[in-house]
């Protein structure tokens, strides 16, 4: 079964080099007046409309901008409970501290499978109807061994970005333990979650853990097979992004606060399909009033750049890719090329996948529709529904 997507406005392709999907996504680019063909949940053919081939169906989109699917690379969907009363409270003055994440253990603890399993749900919905085709997942709410093993096991029914985040914060029958805790995450957690997950993930900050501690936890993850993930730089400065690359990490991710080193560290860390991405999560700084990350520092370096939600219940519980654009071209300054890419290529790369977020030919059909002619669109038009339809691996779905 082929699909003829036609009279497409602004086709946005990111398309490799010789369009060899195998590359990954390339620098922002874009078409005008396309078509794109879709077989076997790929991409078949690009180019003007006038040129396209025949296929089985066809879908007009009426000057419509097609986009590639947003890749969320970072999400904590896994959890029961909700914060809006810290919310408020931050609103009115009372600062976010890593601490707040209790709560939402003790939740998530108390939780049946269905009620965990029924929000991931829609969580996931709204994802997706917002135009995002790939998500990563996180746990980090359980805490024990069984209660991240059963947060992984449930996050691999959604995505396969599942990410094992045992060491999020020590938890509170662990206060006076913590090297008790560590040797727990690096081992009998891990040993339970490394089958359901691809990621080993760490919250290095004051208030969670510090350098040696979340080396320890990455070194472990990565010899049970993970690949190697952090938390970074969020709260103020500290040693998180040189650990992230020190490890290899495929991307550390919030990038608030960081010293000349960290970005030069970020900018040497490897070429795009290797080095430490900087993953940009505006949703948080916009939800907790802190300042916003420097993009234009980190652009000018030469850092590859992803943008996520960093959808949880308590900094961040936005699930919208299009307001994290907004939010990038408006109060971070990215171009709206810059920050379509970051949402799109930059997730892709910050997850290590070359089959998503382009649309070179043989790339997976992921891809959206825009109401409205040009990716501008997200930035122009904040907070408004605009995507018409999305398609999954080439299943088409209208929110
Ligand atoms: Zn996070």
């Amino acid at each position: 079964m082929s699909t003829l997507i036609t009279n497409i406005g602004e086709l946005v392709t990111n398309a490799a080099p010789d369009d060899d999907p195998g590359q990954g996504p390339g620098p922002f680019a874009a078409l005008t007046g396309a078509a794109l063909v879709i077989d076997e949940g790929r991409v078949a053919w690009t180019g003007p409309a006038g040129q396209a081939p025949a296929a089985d169906e066809a879908v007009d989109c009426r000057g419509g901008a097609v986009l590639p699917g947003f890749v969320d690379s970072h999400a904590h969907l896994v959890f029961a409970g909700e914060r809006s009363a810290e919310f408020a409270a931050r609103m009115a003055g009372t600062p976010y501290q890593a601490g707040g994440i209790r709560s939402t253990v003790a939740a998530t603890r108390a939780a049946p499978d269905e009620v965990l399993r029924a929000n991931l749900a829609r969580l996931t919905r709204e994802m997706l109807a917002q135009g995002t085709t790939t998500l990563e997942c996180k746990s980090g709410y359980g805490l024990t061994v069984p209660d991240e093993a059963r947060a992984v096991a449930l996050a691999a029914e959604v995505t396969p970005e599942v990410t094992f985040l045992g060491a999020h914060v020590v938890p509170p029958e662990y206060e006076g333990d913590r090297a008790g805790y560590l040797d727990l995450v690096c081992g009998p957690m891990l040993t339970a979650c490394a089958p359901h997950a691809r990621w080993v993930d760490v919250f290095c900050e004051r208030g969670a853990f510090d350098a040696d501690e979340a080396a320890a936890v990455l070194a472990a993850g990565h010899a049970a097979g993970l690949l190697t993930r952090i938390h970074a730089n969020q709260l103020g400065p500290g040693p998180g992004v040189q650990v992230a690359v020190t490890a290899g990490a495929a991307s550390a991710d919030h990038c608030t606060y960081l010293s000349d080193a960290d970005v030069d560290a970020l900018a040497s860390s490897g070429p795009p399909s290797s080095g430490t991405v900087a993953t940009l999560l505006p949703g948080v700084e916009f939800s907790t009033r802190q300042p916003y990350p420097d993009a234009r520092r980190l652009l000018a370096a030469g850092v590859t750049v992803a943008l996520a939600t960093d959808c949880n219940p308590g900094s961040c519980f936005t699930s919208s890719m299009p307001l994290c654009v907004a939010l990038a071209v408006r109060e971070m300054r990215m171009t709206t090329q810059e920050a379509v890419w970051s949402a799109t290529a930059g997730g892709a790369r910050a997850l290590r996948r070359s089959d998503v977020g382009h649309l070179s030919l043989g790339a997976r059909a992921d891809l959206m529709l825009l109401d409205g002619p040009s990716h501008t669109y997200l930035a122009y038009r904040p907070a408004v529904p605009l995507i018409r339809a999305v398609w999954q691996g080439g299943q088409m779905s209208r929110p």
